[in-house]
Parts: structure tokens; sequence; C-alpha cells
């Protein structure tokens, strides 16, 4: 469970502080797909990263809640991969953390980056793959962990068309079965209501929740994202 109350953040000192997010108020339930939309520099970045616990609130607080046997993982808009580990280190490194034996956490992170179609790329630096690449190996980075709560900060954004729904359809699957609880960024709201049990529009800087909607047709149970109706009716 993640929840946000009355949260703030600003940047900058004393008087020149300017307030950059909030005052905010969000709840994600267990198991619930939360999709947050709003405007370029509103603030959807500071509230993932104060949900990850890189940045600080001003005022406010957060917190989240996991099983002890379940971490919760991020994954950075910019990508937020190491250059100096291998794609298959990088891969691993949450299992490493997690101490899965060594066997185990390499087998795990192989089959991640097979699904990620990066089997080729196990060995090499994260510098000889292209951006969408190695958005990928964030993203398989972050799953291979299975976390209780996925933070997610347009993971999809550098990929193109098709294998962007090939791995929403990836995302939703897996977040179904394992019940995963997600809040995802992104600035396509066609997205956002493809992939959420919930949307949630964000106001400009500093953003603030204006609106909330469940998508009316819910969210594709059966079948993927590419045959359900609201996918084709979106395009
Ligand atoms: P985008 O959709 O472009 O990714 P965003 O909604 O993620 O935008 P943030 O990155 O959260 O926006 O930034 C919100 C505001 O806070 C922006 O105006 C930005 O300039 C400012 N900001 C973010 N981080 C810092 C920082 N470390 N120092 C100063 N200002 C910052
Ligand atoms: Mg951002």
């Amino acid at each position: 469970k993640l929840r946000a109350d009355a949260l703030t953040r600003s940047f900058g000192r004393g008087a020149k502080a300017l307030p950059a997010l909030g005052p905010l108020d969000l709840s994600v339930a267990p198991g619930e797909f939360t999709c947050v939309v709003g405007p370029s520099g509103c603030g959807k970045s500071t509230l993932l990263r104060i949900a990850a616990g890189l940045l600080r609130p001003s005022s406010g607080e957060l917190s989240i809640r996991t099983a002890a046997s379940r971490p919760a993982a991020m994954i950075f808009q910019d990508y937020g991969i190491y250059d100096w580990k291998t794609v298959l280190a990088n891969v691993r490194f949450g299992l490493d953390i997690q101490r899965v034996p060594r066997k185990e956490a390499d087998a795990r992170a192989r089959d991640w980056l097979a699904r990620m179609g990066l089997s080729d790329f196990a060995g090499a630096y994260p510098a000889a793959l292209s951006g969408g690449m190695r958005q990928r190996v964030a993203i398989a980075r972050a799953l291979a962990v299975e976390p209780e709560i996925l933070l997610m900060d347009e993971p999809f954004a550098a990929l193109d068309a098709q294998l962007r729904t090939i791995l929403q359809d990836e995302l939703l699957d897996l977040t179904q079965t394992t019940r995963t609880t997600t809040l995802f960024i992104t600035h396509s709201l066609e997205e956002a209501i493809v992939l959420g049990d919930r949307v949630l529009v964000m106001s400009a800087r500093p953003g603030r929740i204006i609106a909330e909607r469940r998508p009316p047709f819910g969210r594709p149970r059966t079948g993927t994202v590419r045959s359900a109706p609201e996918f084709t009716t979106l395009k």
C-alpha cells in the first residue's frame, strides 16, 4: 500500500523556494494499478522520487508498506542504469541485494533479458545500447525482483509503438497475476486509460491532483492490450 498525505516539495531555499509539487493526497490500494498524467514539469517525477525514498518531501508524509519478502522497485524516466555494470549485472543488481543465490539470480536475470529481447546483449555495457534498449534494461531490472510496489516513470516513452504494446501487455499480465501495486507515470492519457484501474490527473506546477477517473470500460482483465476493444477504439 502506498499513501501520501498533504505532500509538498519545493526547490530552492528560503524566500527563493519555488513549489514544485502539491499539496497532494494519494492512496494506492494493494494490487491496484494507478496511472498519473499531467503536463511536463508539474512534479510527476518529483512525486515518484519521493515515493522511492530518493527525495524528501518539504512537508507532508509518504508511506509505503510492503510485506518483508517483496521489495519496492522504481523505473526512472532517464533509465537510471549503471554504466559501469554489464547489462546482465544491471538486471541482477536487485537480486544480489536480496541475496538471491547467484545461480538463480543469473537465471532470473537472463530470463528477463530474453523477455525484453536483449539476450544477445547480456555481456554488453549500457553505453553500447540505444535509448530504447537501455530503457528495457531498466524495466527488466525492476521487474526481476518481483516487487510488491512498482513505481514507473514513463517507462515506455522511448520505445517504438509495437514494442510498447507488447510490454504494456506483459506489464498488465504480470501486475495482475502477482497483484503488484503500481504507480505509473505517463504523459499519454491513452496509455493511462489502457493500463490504469484508475487515472489521476495533475495540474500544472505545482502539481495537485485535479481529477480522478476510473476508465468506464474497466481494464482488460482477460485478453491483451492489443485485442482489448478500448485499445482499438483509442487508435
Ligand atoms: P516531465 O513530464 O517533463 O518529466 P515532471 O512532471 O516529471 O515533468 P518534475 O521533474 O517532477 O516534472 O519537475 C517538477 C518541477 O520541479 C520542474 O519545474 C522542475 O524544474 C523542478 N525541479 C525538479 N527537480 C529539481 C531540482 N533538483 N532542483 C530544482 N528544481 C527541480
Ligand atoms: Mg518527469
